[in-house]
């Protein structure tokens, strides 16, 4: 196997020719420029470490991908996805930033934003439901953020609370785009990297399952098909789950929740809020068209109050309650 890495050049350091004359070289970051820390948790193909540059100090988390174990598992498409979407998202708060890609024989590594927070979701565990203050600011920030991905014609495919990681400042940080799909490709490949000479194309898998069965839309189902507003459902389904402790939609197995997503067979816990329940209805709706845009969920009058853009992020996170 091939792997080829053109990651981009990362820096330029000021040396010297033969002759003394001053030259600029592109250097690479490499395993060696960094201080590996802590695990911070393990994926089925990946391993995610703390770890520190040794120049800057700035500590970053690096994912550490075994090639032989991707290979086996023809997992390498996914990984290319995923380094793909996260090079078209570097500029905006809420998406886990990627700075450097290497490899050696072993492994990929890539270096991001390090999220010290961990997921939303052990948050949530620990406080099993969040107030309506709260669900309000991290609903706004998974909002404001899905809009950047999209404008950047990337659909996530994934959204749950697992995948909102959170930083010191305990702000979102969207991560796992391994299953995202990528709207209109950069029309030249220069960008783009695969690590195999042999990746399939792209719209192959617009029709295999991929997401996780409780936050998984209807339309994906029915036709297996997602769109960007599949990506709203999933975003009712956090919405719901903040508030009610749980999703929506969950049964025994997949087969038992696909069957509730298809039939909308879900129900709202006594006290769930008047104004949230209106919102999640007007989400989880079976027809993608009919489903809420991203405008019009910012204008609902659930998020009354929520500066967007810029000053979201500017913002103190509510404490946890
Ligand atoms: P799988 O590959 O099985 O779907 P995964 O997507 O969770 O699992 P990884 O992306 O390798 O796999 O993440 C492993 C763990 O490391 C996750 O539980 C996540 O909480 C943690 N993690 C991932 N990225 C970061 C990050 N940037 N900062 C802090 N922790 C992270």
């Amino acid at each position: 196997e091939e792997w080829k890495d053109r990651g981009a050049a990362v820096g330029i350091q000021q040396d010297y020719d033969a002759n003394g004359k001053p030259v600029s070289r592109y250097i690479k970051k490499g395993v060696k420029d960094f201080n590996f820390g802590q695990t911070l948790g393990e994926g089925s193909y990946s391993t995610v470490l703390a770890a520190t540059d040794r120049q800057t100090l700035k500590e970053y988390a690096i994912k550490v991908l075994d090639k032989r174990h991707i290979i086996k598992e023809k997992k390498v498409k996914y990984v290319n996805i995923e380094k793909d979407t996260l090079n078209r998202l570097t500029d905006h708060p809420g998406v886990v930033r990627l700075y450097y890609t290497f490899q050696d024989e072993r492994s990929l590594y890539f270096v991001l934003d390090l999220a010290s927070g961990g997921e939303l979701l052990g948050f949530l565990k620990r406080m099993t439901t969040f107030d309506e203050e709260c669900t309000r600011f991290y609903g706004a920030q998974i909002l404001d953020t899905v809009e950047y991905m999209h404008r950047r014609g990337v659909i996530h495919r994934d959204l749950k609370p697992e995948n909102v990681l959170l930083d010191d400042n305990m702000h979102v940080k969207i991560t796992d785009f391994g299953t995202a799909k990528i709207l209109d490709p950069p029309n030249t490949g220069s960008g783009s990297s695969a690590f195999q000479p042999d990746a399939a194309p792209d719209n192959t898998r617009a029709s295999s399952f991929v997401g996780t069965a409780e936050y998984v839309s209807p339309e994906l189902l029915a036709d297996k098909n997602a769109c960007k507003a599949s990506d709203l459902w999933a975003f009712g389904c956090i919405i719901y789950q903040l508030l009610a402790g749980r999703p929506p939609f969950k049964a025994g197995n997949e087969y038992q929740t696909f069957q509730k997503i298809v039939a909308l067979d879900y129900e709202f816990p006594r006290g769930f809020p008047e104004v949230a329940r209106d919102l999640v209805e007007r989400l989880l709706v079976l027809d993608p068209q009919r489903r809420l845009s991203i405008e019009h969920i910012k204008n609902h009058q659930f998020f009354d109050g929520i500066t967007w853009g810029r000053g979201l992020w500017q913002q103190k996170a509510p404490r946890l309650k």
